[in-house]
């Protein structure tokens, strides 16, 4: 694959995240989905893979395009897009939402069942304490932590230190 072509793939791996926003699955079954997303310009499946499974593919997929690839311990790749929403109402809404399980990554949802250890962090709040009942991957806290940085920015705006809106059993 020459660098349009590359240029192209990642396109359609952002296009493909933020149709799904949290997908999981076999990395054929991504490939898959990108030649649908990517259809006569789609370079051959293989390629794609191999490109795909490339560490450098993940780390600018990452710094550049807002899309979290990753292959867990169970070998399934996950992608996850990273955008956060530009409207401070949403923000809000999703830093209070809080995922069912303790398995569950508060940001994209996905749940890590019994290996929720490994693949989850615990949250933690700016003066460093665990926050309680919040994990996340670590490939989802940067958005986390932006959605909180704006929420803090809105708060000091209008003057304010009440930034989260805390459900008192936490
Ligand atoms: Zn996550």
């Amino acid at each position: 694959m020459d660098a349009t072509k590359e240029l192209q793939v990642l396109a359609h791996v952002q296009a493909v995240s933020l149709h799904f926003l949290a997908w999981r699955g076999e990395l054929s079954s991504l490939v898959t989905l990108i030649c649908f997303s990517m259809k006569p310009e789609a370079p051959p499946p293989s390629e794609i893979e191999r490109f795909l499974r490339r560490e450098s593919t993940m780390e600018i997929l990452a710094q550049r395009y807002e899309v979290a690839l990753w292959r867990d311990t169970r070998k399934q790749y996950h992608l996850v897009s990273l955008t956060v929403p530009n409207d401070i109402a949403k923000v809000r809404r999703r830093l209070n939402e809080k995922p069912a399980s303790c398995s569950q990554c508060s940001w994209c949802w996905q749940d890590a069942g019994k290996l929720a250890d490994i693949e989850l962090i615990p949250e933690r709040s700016l003066d460093g304490n665990i926050v309680p009942s919040r994990y996340l991957h670590p490939q989802c806290q940067r958005p986390w932590l932006q959605m909180r940085a704006m929420l803090a920015r809105e708060g000091e705006s209008k003057g304010t230190s009440k930034n989260l809106d805390v459900p008192a059993d936490r």
